[in-house]
Protein backbone atom coordinates (compact mmCIF):
# COMPACT_ATOMS: atom_id res chain seq x y z
CA UNK A 1 0.00 0.00 0.00
CA UNK A 2 1.44 3.42 -0.77
CA UNK A 3 0.85 6.75 0.60
CA UNK A 4 -0.78 9.11 -1.23
CA UNK A 5 1.21 12.19 -2.74
CA UNK A 6 0.90 15.64 -2.99
CA UNK A 7 1.34 17.04 -6.34
CA UNK A 8 3.90 19.20 -5.42
CA UNK A 9 4.58 21.05 -8.68
CA UNK A 10 0.49 22.28 -8.53
CA UNK A 11 0.90 23.63 -4.58
CA UNK A 12 4.20 25.35 -5.84
CA UNK A 13 2.54 26.76 -8.96
CA UNK A 14 -0.86 27.77 -7.28
CA UNK A 15 1.36 29.80 -4.51
CA UNK A 16 3.67 30.98 -6.84
CA UNK A 17 2.06 31.23 -10.19
CA UNK A 18 4.12 33.81 -12.05
CA UNK A 19 7.78 32.54 -10.07
CA UNK A 20 10.82 30.62 -11.39
CA UNK A 21 11.71 27.71 -8.20
CA UNK A 22 15.54 28.69 -7.28
CA UNK A 23 16.92 25.85 -4.59
CA UNK A 24 20.11 26.33 -2.99
CA UNK A 25 22.46 24.51 -0.90
CA UNK A 26 26.17 23.38 -0.39
CA UNK A 27 25.58 20.03 -1.90
CA UNK A 28 24.46 19.69 -5.44
CA UNK A 29 22.18 16.95 -6.70
CA UNK A 30 24.08 15.46 -9.18
CA UNK A 31 28.23 15.02 -9.40
CA UNK A 32 30.20 14.39 -12.33
CA UNK A 33 32.73 12.46 -12.04
CA UNK A 34 35.64 10.98 -13.76
CA UNK A 35 34.86 7.18 -14.80
CA UNK A 36 37.63 4.46 -14.81
CA UNK A 37 37.22 3.97 -18.29
CA UNK A 38 39.31 7.09 -19.40
CA UNK A 39 38.19 10.19 -20.45
CA UNK A 40 34.69 8.84 -19.69
CA UNK A 41 32.12 10.89 -16.86
CA UNK A 42 29.73 8.94 -14.93
CA UNK A 43 27.12 10.70 -12.68
CA UNK A 44 26.42 10.47 -9.10
CA UNK A 45 22.94 10.83 -8.61
CA UNK A 46 20.91 11.81 -5.50
CA UNK A 47 20.03 9.36 -3.00
CA UNK A 48 17.49 9.77 -0.55
CA UNK A 49 16.96 12.34 1.95
CA UNK A 50 15.32 15.97 0.97
CA UNK A 51 18.12 16.00 -2.56
CA UNK A 52 16.11 13.03 -3.76
CA UNK A 53 12.65 14.52 -2.76
CA UNK A 54 13.31 17.71 -4.40
CA UNK A 55 14.57 16.83 -7.50
CA UNK A 56 11.47 14.91 -8.77
CA UNK A 57 10.01 18.35 -8.37
CA UNK A 58 12.49 20.42 -9.87
CA UNK A 59 12.54 18.14 -13.17
CA UNK A 60 8.47 19.21 -12.68
CA UNK A 61 8.55 22.19 -12.42
CA UNK A 62 11.96 23.00 -14.39
CA UNK A 63 13.83 25.48 -12.45
CA UNK A 64 17.29 25.97 -11.24
CA UNK A 65 19.26 24.81 -8.35
CA UNK A 66 22.55 26.46 -7.26
CA UNK A 67 25.32 24.51 -5.39
CA UNK A 68 28.85 23.79 -5.09
CA UNK A 69 30.06 21.80 -8.04
CA UNK A 70 32.18 19.42 -5.97
CA UNK A 71 32.54 16.07 -8.38
CA UNK A 72 35.82 16.21 -9.79
CA UNK A 73 34.44 16.22 -13.59
CA UNK A 74 31.57 18.83 -12.48
CA UNK A 75 33.70 21.59 -14.15
CA UNK A 76 34.52 19.70 -17.91
CA UNK A 77 30.61 19.39 -18.41
CA UNK A 78 29.40 22.78 -17.45
CA UNK A 79 29.28 25.88 -20.06
CA UNK A 80 30.35 29.15 -19.74
CA UNK A 81 27.99 30.48 -17.39
CA UNK A 82 29.06 26.99 -14.86
CA UNK A 83 25.76 25.40 -15.85
CA UNK A 84 24.77 22.08 -16.88
CA UNK A 85 21.17 20.69 -17.49
CA UNK A 86 20.26 17.37 -15.44
CA UNK A 87 19.57 14.62 -14.87
CA UNK A 88 22.09 13.84 -18.26
CA UNK A 89 19.00 11.61 -20.19
CA UNK A 90 16.18 14.24 -20.21
CA UNK A 91 17.69 17.75 -19.03
CA UNK A 92 14.68 18.95 -17.49
CA UNK A 93 16.20 21.73 -15.19
CA UNK A 94 19.59 23.62 -14.61
CA UNK A 95 22.14 23.10 -12.39
CA UNK A 96 24.27 26.27 -11.45
CA UNK A 97 27.62 25.22 -9.92
CA UNK A 98 29.80 27.49 -7.38
CA UNK A 99 32.96 26.53 -6.82
CA UNK A 100 34.90 26.22 -3.89
CA UNK A 101 39.01 26.20 -3.51
CA UNK A 102 40.79 24.10 -0.72
CA UNK A 103 40.71 27.46 1.11
CA UNK A 104 37.23 27.89 0.93
CA UNK A 105 36.20 24.01 1.72
CA UNK A 106 38.75 24.62 4.60
CA UNK A 107 37.35 27.52 5.57
CA UNK A 108 34.18 28.04 5.05
CA UNK A 109 32.73 24.65 4.94
CA UNK A 110 35.31 22.22 7.83
CA UNK A 111 35.88 25.90 9.04
CA UNK A 112 32.90 28.19 9.94
CA UNK A 113 30.13 25.91 8.93
CA UNK A 114 31.15 22.24 10.63
CA UNK A 115 33.49 24.10 13.76
CA UNK A 116 31.41 26.82 14.60
CA UNK A 117 27.73 26.74 13.90
CA UNK A 118 27.31 22.87 13.94
CA UNK A 119 28.71 22.58 17.82
CA UNK A 120 26.93 25.52 18.40
CA UNK A 121 23.58 24.78 17.87
CA UNK A 122 24.15 21.48 18.78
CA UNK A 123 24.78 22.67 22.53
CA UNK A 124 28.71 22.23 22.53
CA UNK A 125 30.02 25.71 22.47
CA UNK A 126 33.06 23.51 24.17
CA UNK A 127 33.70 22.62 20.71
CA UNK A 128 33.64 25.91 18.55
CA UNK A 129 36.52 27.32 16.94
CA UNK A 130 35.89 30.87 16.32
CA UNK A 131 38.71 32.05 13.94
CA UNK A 132 38.40 35.25 12.28
CA UNK A 133 39.33 33.80 8.74
CA UNK A 134 37.05 31.37 8.68
CA UNK A 135 34.43 33.88 9.50
CA UNK A 136 35.68 35.96 6.78
CA UNK A 137 35.60 32.92 4.01
CA UNK A 138 31.94 32.27 5.39
CA UNK A 139 30.62 35.10 4.37
CA UNK A 140 32.81 35.58 1.10
CA UNK A 141 31.37 31.96 0.13
CA UNK A 142 27.92 33.25 0.74
CA UNK A 143 28.31 36.25 -1.33
CA UNK A 144 29.74 34.47 -3.99
CA UNK A 145 26.12 31.86 -3.61
CA UNK A 146 24.28 35.17 -3.55
CA UNK A 147 25.94 35.87 -6.57
CA UNK A 148 25.07 32.80 -8.75
CA UNK A 149 21.38 33.51 -7.40
CA UNK A 150 21.27 37.09 -8.85
CA UNK A 151 22.87 35.48 -12.38
CA UNK A 152 19.74 32.96 -12.57
CA UNK A 153 16.88 35.30 -11.64
CA UNK A 154 17.72 37.91 -14.38
CA UNK A 155 15.12 39.58 -15.61
CA UNK A 156 12.72 36.99 -13.62
CA UNK A 157 10.70 36.83 -10.91
CA UNK A 158 11.45 33.98 -8.74
CA UNK A 159 11.00 31.99 -5.35
CA UNK A 160 14.27 31.05 -4.21
CA UNK A 161 14.74 28.55 -1.37
CA UNK A 162 17.99 28.19 1.02
CA UNK A 163 18.93 24.87 2.88
CA UNK A 164 20.86 24.93 5.89
CA UNK A 165 23.42 26.67 8.19
CA UNK A 166 25.81 26.75 5.80
CA UNK A 167 24.01 29.80 4.11
CA UNK A 168 22.71 31.88 6.44
CA UNK A 169 24.13 35.51 5.11
CA UNK A 170 23.54 34.58 1.14
CA UNK A 171 19.74 36.10 1.50
CA UNK A 172 20.31 39.04 2.77
CA UNK A 173 23.14 39.78 -0.02
CA UNK A 174 20.36 38.37 -2.63
CA UNK A 175 17.61 40.74 -0.83
CA UNK A 176 20.07 43.62 -0.67
CA UNK A 177 19.58 43.62 -4.64
CA UNK A 178 16.79 42.12 -5.49
CA UNK A 179 13.61 43.15 -3.16
CA UNK A 180 11.28 41.97 -5.04
CA UNK A 181 12.04 38.29 -4.87
CA UNK A 182 10.19 35.62 -2.51
CA UNK A 183 12.93 33.63 -0.18
CA UNK A 184 12.91 31.45 2.77
CA UNK A 185 15.33 29.19 4.14
CA UNK A 186 15.30 25.99 5.92
CA UNK A 187 17.96 25.60 8.95
CA UNK A 188 17.96 21.74 9.24
CA UNK A 189 19.60 21.38 12.80
CA UNK A 190 18.61 23.10 15.89
CA UNK A 191 18.62 26.78 16.88
CA UNK A 192 20.29 26.87 20.41
CA UNK A 193 18.92 29.24 23.42
CA UNK A 194 20.27 32.75 23.54
CA UNK A 195 22.70 31.96 26.13
CA UNK A 196 24.76 29.38 23.84
CA UNK A 197 23.60 31.36 20.66
CA UNK A 198 25.08 34.72 21.98
CA UNK A 199 28.67 33.10 22.02
CA UNK A 200 28.85 33.98 18.39
CA UNK A 201 30.95 37.08 17.88
CA UNK A 202 28.80 37.05 14.69
CA UNK A 203 25.65 36.65 15.81
CA UNK A 204 23.88 40.50 14.47
CA UNK A 205 24.95 39.08 10.76
CA UNK A 206 24.01 35.69 11.07
CA UNK A 207 20.48 36.38 12.32
CA UNK A 208 20.17 39.56 10.10
CA UNK A 209 21.47 37.41 6.99
CA UNK A 210 18.12 35.04 7.67
CA UNK A 211 15.55 37.65 8.70
CA UNK A 212 16.26 38.54 5.14
CA UNK A 213 14.13 35.71 4.29
CA UNK A 214 9.87 36.24 4.10
CA UNK A 215 10.01 32.30 5.83
CA UNK A 216 12.33 31.04 8.25
CA UNK A 217 11.63 27.59 8.81
CA UNK A 218 12.53 24.95 11.33
CA UNK A 219 12.12 21.42 12.73
CA UNK A 220 10.42 21.96 16.26
CA UNK A 221 8.69 25.25 17.50
CA UNK A 222 11.17 25.35 20.73
CA UNK A 223 14.21 25.99 17.88
CA UNK A 224 11.85 28.68 16.38
CA UNK A 225 10.99 30.27 19.76
CA UNK A 226 15.02 30.59 20.20
CA UNK A 227 15.61 32.21 17.51
CA UNK A 228 12.83 34.87 17.71
CA UNK A 229 14.43 35.39 21.09
CA UNK A 230 17.52 35.79 19.54
CA UNK A 231 16.19 38.03 16.51
CA UNK A 232 14.88 40.14 19.48
CA UNK A 233 17.48 40.61 21.86
CA UNK A 234 20.48 40.22 19.90
CA UNK A 235 19.60 41.96 16.20
CA UNK A 236 16.83 44.30 17.54
CA UNK A 237 14.23 42.96 15.51
CA UNK A 238 11.13 43.44 15.88
CA UNK A 239 8.90 40.04 17.34
CA UNK A 240 4.91 39.90 16.86
CA UNK A 241 4.88 36.57 19.11
CA UNK A 242 1.64 35.86 18.61
CA UNK A 243 1.94 35.83 14.46
CA UNK A 244 5.37 35.03 15.09
CA UNK A 245 7.07 37.07 13.07
CA UNK A 246 10.16 39.25 13.25
CA UNK A 247 11.04 43.05 11.65
CA UNK A 248 13.74 44.37 10.70
CA UNK A 249 14.61 46.86 8.60
CA UNK A 250 10.86 47.72 7.82
CA UNK A 251 11.09 43.44 6.04
CA UNK A 252 9.22 41.08 7.86
CA UNK A 253 10.07 37.17 8.29
CA UNK A 254 7.68 34.83 9.32
CA UNK A 255 9.24 32.08 11.09
CA UNK A 256 7.17 28.46 11.64
CA UNK A 257 8.20 24.98 12.25
CA UNK A 258 7.78 22.09 9.86
CA UNK A 259 9.19 18.76 11.18
CA UNK A 260 10.58 16.87 8.00
CA UNK A 261 10.27 13.69 7.51
CA UNK A 262 11.12 10.66 5.19
CA UNK A 263 9.98 8.93 1.38
CA UNK A 264 8.14 6.59 3.87
CA UNK A 265 7.35 4.71 0.42
CA UNK A 266 10.73 4.05 -0.41
CA UNK A 267 11.31 2.01 2.89
CA UNK A 268 8.46 -0.04 2.90
CA UNK A 269 9.49 -0.67 -1.15
CA UNK A 270 13.24 -1.18 -0.40
CA UNK A 271 12.09 -3.70 2.84
CA UNK A 272 9.74 -5.97 1.31
CA UNK A 273 11.55 -6.60 -2.23
CA UNK A 274 11.09 -9.86 -3.21
CA UNK A 275 14.38 -11.60 -2.16
CA UNK A 276 14.09 -9.54 1.27
CA UNK A 277 13.79 -12.56 3.34
CA UNK A 278 16.94 -14.36 1.49
CA UNK A 279 18.81 -11.14 2.13
CA UNK A 280 17.61 -10.53 5.69
CA UNK A 281 18.59 -14.77 5.88
CA UNK A 282 21.94 -13.57 4.98
CA UNK A 283 22.69 -11.15 6.98
CA UNK A 284 21.57 -12.76 10.27
CA UNK A 285 24.11 -15.97 8.94
CA UNK A 286 26.92 -13.12 8.87
CA UNK A 287 26.53 -11.44 12.11
CA UNK A 288 23.75 -13.65 13.98
CA UNK A 289 24.78 -17.33 13.33
CA UNK A 290 24.00 -18.72 16.43
CA UNK A 291 20.52 -16.78 16.50
CA UNK A 292 19.23 -14.22 19.46
CA UNK A 293 17.68 -10.71 18.90
CA UNK A 294 18.97 -7.80 17.00
CA UNK A 295 19.44 -4.56 17.93
CA UNK A 296 20.38 -1.54 15.75
CA UNK A 297 22.15 1.80 15.47
CA UNK A 298 22.51 3.70 12.65
CA UNK A 299 24.66 7.29 12.24
CA UNK A 300 27.10 8.98 11.08
CA UNK A 301 29.84 9.46 13.30
CA UNK A 302 28.83 12.74 14.82
CA UNK A 303 29.30 13.57 18.68
CA UNK A 304 25.93 14.63 18.29
CA UNK A 305 24.63 10.98 18.60
CA UNK A 306 25.53 9.85 21.85
CA UNK A 307 27.27 7.11 20.23
CA UNK A 308 29.76 6.52 23.61
CA UNK A 309 26.59 6.62 25.65
CA UNK A 310 25.34 3.73 23.97
CA UNK A 311 27.97 1.83 24.11
CA UNK A 312 28.47 2.27 27.55
CA UNK A 313 24.64 1.16 27.94
CA UNK A 314 25.07 -1.95 26.31
CA UNK A 315 27.94 -2.60 28.32
CA UNK A 316 25.91 -1.80 31.51
CA UNK A 317 23.05 -4.16 30.08
CA UNK A 318 25.32 -7.36 29.43
CA UNK A 319 27.03 -6.58 32.26
CA UNK A 320 23.92 -6.54 34.98
CA UNK A 321 21.79 -8.68 32.56
CA UNK A 322 23.59 -11.55 31.54
CA UNK A 323 20.63 -13.61 30.27
CA UNK A 324 21.14 -11.48 27.10
CA UNK A 325 24.92 -12.72 26.42
CA UNK A 326 24.99 -14.72 23.11
CA UNK A 327 21.31 -13.70 22.92
CA UNK A 328 21.72 -10.50 21.90
CA UNK A 329 24.19 -8.73 19.28
CA UNK A 330 24.17 -5.31 18.09
CA UNK A 331 25.38 -3.80 14.43
CA UNK A 332 26.03 -0.12 15.33
CA UNK A 333 26.47 1.79 11.71
CA UNK A 334 28.64 4.60 12.05
CA UNK A 335 29.06 6.53 8.69
CA UNK A 336 32.66 7.87 8.73
CA UNK A 337 32.29 11.97 8.81
CA UNK A 338 34.24 15.15 8.59
CA UNK A 339 37.34 13.14 9.53
CA UNK A 340 39.26 15.93 9.16
CA UNK A 341 38.29 17.77 12.06
CA UNK A 342 40.16 16.44 15.39
CA UNK A 343 36.82 15.86 17.73
CA UNK A 344 35.33 13.48 15.00
CA UNK A 345 38.34 11.65 14.59
CA UNK A 346 39.29 11.14 18.69
CA UNK A 347 35.15 10.41 18.71
CA UNK A 348 36.22 7.86 16.24
CA UNK A 349 39.01 6.11 18.05
CA UNK A 350 36.90 6.43 20.96
CA UNK A 351 34.35 4.10 20.04
CA UNK A 352 36.75 1.56 18.39
CA UNK A 353 37.65 1.43 21.95
CA UNK A 354 34.72 0.50 23.12
CA UNK A 355 33.13 -1.48 20.38
CA UNK A 356 36.84 -3.26 21.46
CA UNK A 357 36.20 -3.56 24.95
CA UNK A 358 32.94 -4.70 25.00
CA UNK A 359 33.77 -7.97 22.38
CA UNK A 360 36.62 -8.51 24.79
CA UNK A 361 34.80 -8.15 27.89
CA UNK A 362 31.84 -10.34 26.94
CA UNK A 363 32.62 -11.77 23.46
CA UNK A 364 33.04 -16.01 23.00
CA UNK A 365 34.80 -17.90 20.52
CA UNK A 366 31.12 -18.27 18.70
CA UNK A 367 30.00 -15.04 19.48
CA UNK A 368 30.70 -11.31 19.02
CA UNK A 369 28.48 -8.25 21.14
CA UNK A 370 29.04 -5.43 18.90
CA UNK A 371 29.51 -5.17 15.37
CA UNK A 372 30.53 -1.81 14.74
CA UNK A 373 30.83 -1.13 11.09
CA UNK A 374 32.50 2.03 10.21
CA UNK A 375 30.56 2.14 6.81
CA UNK A 376 28.21 3.92 4.93
CA UNK A 377 24.97 1.58 3.68
CA UNK A 378 22.82 2.24 1.42
CA UNK A 379 19.23 2.80 2.06
CA UNK A 380 17.83 -0.16 0.43
CA UNK A 381 20.08 -2.54 2.75
CA UNK A 382 19.35 -0.04 5.49
CA UNK A 383 15.39 -0.50 4.81
CA UNK A 384 16.38 -4.61 5.40
CA UNK A 385 18.54 -4.20 8.39
CA UNK A 386 15.51 -1.77 10.09
CA UNK A 387 13.37 -4.70 8.98
CA UNK A 388 14.94 -6.98 11.08
CA UNK A 389 15.72 -5.37 14.36
CA UNK A 390 14.37 -6.26 17.37
CA UNK A 391 15.31 -3.16 18.45
CA UNK A 392 16.95 0.16 17.33
CA UNK A 393 18.17 2.70 19.49
CA UNK A 394 18.57 6.27 18.62
CA UNK A 395 20.61 8.21 21.55
CA UNK A 396 21.49 11.68 19.85
CA UNK A 397 22.44 14.34 22.69
CA UNK A 398 21.29 16.87 20.29
CA UNK A 399 19.50 16.55 17.06
CA UNK A 400 17.77 18.73 15.21
CA UNK A 401 14.95 15.51 14.03
CA UNK A 402 16.90 12.44 13.31
CA UNK A 403 15.80 10.25 9.96
CA UNK A 404 16.87 7.20 11.43
CA UNK A 405 14.22 7.03 13.80
CA UNK A 406 11.47 7.60 10.83
CA UNK A 407 12.74 5.35 8.58
CA UNK A 408 13.08 2.26 11.11
CA UNK A 409 9.44 2.75 11.80
CA UNK A 410 8.35 2.90 7.95
CA UNK A 411 10.59 -0.26 7.25
CA UNK A 412 8.97 -2.04 10.30
CA UNK A 413 6.38 -3.89 7.66
CA UNK A 414 6.05 -6.74 10.17
CA UNK A 415 5.36 -4.53 13.36
CA UNK A 416 7.12 -6.06 15.88
CA UNK A 417 10.11 -4.05 16.70
CA UNK A 418 10.80 -1.53 18.99
CA UNK A 419 12.25 1.99 18.78
CA UNK A 420 14.45 3.41 21.78
CA UNK A 421 14.68 7.04 20.72
CA UNK A 422 16.05 9.95 22.96
CA UNK A 423 14.11 12.35 24.55
CA UNK A 424 17.01 14.88 23.05
CA UNK A 425 16.51 14.01 19.64
CA UNK A 426 13.75 16.02 17.78
CA UNK A 427 11.47 13.06 15.95
CA UNK A 428 10.66 12.12 19.24
CA UNK A 429 8.13 15.00 19.15
CA UNK A 430 6.00 12.91 16.90
CA UNK A 431 6.76 9.82 18.05
CA UNK A 432 5.11 9.29 21.41
CA UNK A 433 5.49 5.50 21.07
CA UNK A 434 8.96 5.38 21.28
CA UNK A 435 10.48 3.89 24.40
CA UNK A 436 12.26 7.08 25.61
CA UNK A 437 15.39 7.58 26.64
CA UNK A 438 18.06 9.77 28.20
CA UNK A 439 21.51 9.27 26.73
CA UNK A 440 22.89 10.69 29.68
CA UNK A 441 22.13 8.21 32.15
CA UNK A 442 23.51 4.70 30.88
CA UNK A 443 22.50 2.84 33.49
CA UNK A 444 18.38 3.58 32.44
CA UNK A 445 19.11 3.29 29.26
CA UNK A 446 20.23 -0.64 29.51
CA UNK A 447 17.06 -1.01 31.87
CA UNK A 448 15.56 0.42 28.80
CA UNK A 449 16.98 -2.10 26.18
CA UNK A 450 16.44 -4.64 28.51
CA UNK A 451 12.65 -3.41 28.88
CA UNK A 452 12.60 -3.33 25.10
CA UNK A 453 13.32 -6.70 24.46
CA UNK A 454 11.11 -8.26 27.06
CA UNK A 455 8.15 -6.15 25.92
CA UNK A 456 5.23 -8.78 24.82
CA UNK A 457 4.61 -8.85 21.26
CA UNK A 458 1.33 -7.47 21.34
CA UNK A 459 2.09 -4.49 22.95
CA UNK A 460 5.42 -4.12 20.59
CA UNK A 461 2.85 -4.24 17.59
CA UNK A 462 0.33 -1.53 19.39
CA UNK A 463 3.44 0.76 19.26
CA UNK A 464 4.54 0.21 16.33
CA UNK A 465 1.41 -0.06 14.30
CA UNK A 466 0.35 3.37 16.02
CA UNK A 467 3.79 4.82 15.07
CA UNK A 468 3.02 4.12 11.55
CA UNK A 469 -0.62 4.88 11.03
CA UNK A 470 0.44 8.44 11.84
CA UNK A 471 3.74 9.17 10.08
CA UNK A 472 3.56 11.59 7.48
CA UNK A 473 6.24 12.12 4.50
CA UNK A 474 8.37 14.63 3.40
CA UNK A 475 6.12 15.26 0.40
CA UNK A 476 3.60 16.29 2.69
CA UNK A 477 6.46 18.40 4.60
CA UNK A 478 7.42 19.97 1.54
CA UNK A 479 3.59 20.99 0.32
CA UNK A 480 3.30 22.60 3.87
CA UNK A 481 6.06 24.56 3.44
CA UNK A 482 5.25 25.79 0.03
CA UNK A 483 1.67 26.94 1.63
CA UNK A 484 3.24 28.68 4.46
CA UNK A 485 6.05 30.25 2.05
CA UNK A 486 3.26 31.65 -0.13
CA UNK A 487 1.11 33.06 2.44
CA UNK A 488 4.24 34.79 4.25
CA UNK A 489 4.58 36.32 0.43
CA UNK A 490 1.80 37.60 0.04
CA UNK A 491 1.69 39.32 3.39
CA UNK A 492 -1.26 36.76 4.63
CA UNK A 493 -1.93 35.84 8.19
CA UNK A 494 0.41 32.71 8.42
CA UNK A 495 -1.78 29.67 7.55
CA UNK A 496 -0.71 27.48 10.98
CA UNK A 497 -3.87 25.73 11.09
CA UNK A 498 -4.96 25.25 14.19
CA UNK A 499 -7.27 22.05 15.09
CA UNK A 500 -10.63 23.78 16.72
CA UNK A 501 -11.69 20.28 17.70
N1 LIG B 1 22.31 6.88 6.09
C1 LIG B 1 22.66 6.17 4.96
N2 LIG B 1 23.61 5.19 5.06
C2 LIG B 1 24.21 4.90 6.24
C3 LIG B 1 23.84 5.61 7.40
C4 LIG B 1 22.88 6.60 7.28
O1 LIG B 1 22.13 6.39 3.87
O2 LIG B 1 25.06 4.01 6.27
C5 LIG B 1 21.26 7.92 5.99
C6 LIG B 1 20.02 7.53 6.77
O3 LIG B 1 19.22 6.68 5.99
C7 LIG B 1 19.39 8.87 7.06
C8 LIG B 1 20.58 9.82 7.11
O4 LIG B 1 21.69 9.12 6.59
O5 LIG B 1 18.53 9.26 6.02
C9 LIG B 1 20.89 10.30 8.51
O6 LIG B 1 19.95 11.26 8.86
P1 LIG B 1 19.69 11.70 10.36
O7 LIG B 1 18.63 12.74 10.37
O8 LIG B 1 19.37 10.50 11.21
O9 LIG B 1 21.09 12.28 10.87
P2 LIG B 1 22.15 13.29 10.21
O10 LIG B 1 23.26 12.42 9.72
O11 LIG B 1 21.45 14.05 9.12
O12 LIG B 1 22.61 14.16 11.35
Amino acid sequence: MTTPKPDLAAVFREQFPDRKFIVVSNREPYEHRWAEEVGEISVQRPTGGLTSALDPLLQALGGTWVAWGSGEADATVVDEQNRVGVPPERESYRLRRVWLTHHDIHRYYLGFSNQFLWPLCHLRPDLTRVRSRYWERYRRVNRRFAEAVLDEVKGSDAAVWFQDYHLALAPEFVRSRRPDLSLAHFWHIPWPPIEIFRISPQAEYLLRGLLANDLVGFHLPSFADNFLHCAEELAGAEIDWERRTATLGGHTAHVRDFPISIDIDAFVEAATVEDAPAQMERIRDRYLPQGGKLGLGIDRLDYSKGLPQKFKALEFLWERYPEFREKFTFIQVAVPSRSDIEAYDELAERVDRQAWHINDLYGTDDWQPVHLLKQSVPQNRLALLYRMADICAVSSLQDGMNLVAKEYVASQTDETGALLLSIFAGASAELPEALPINPYDPEQFAIAVRDALNLPEEERRRRMGAMRGSQRSIFDWMGEVFTEWGAADRGEEAGTVVDPG
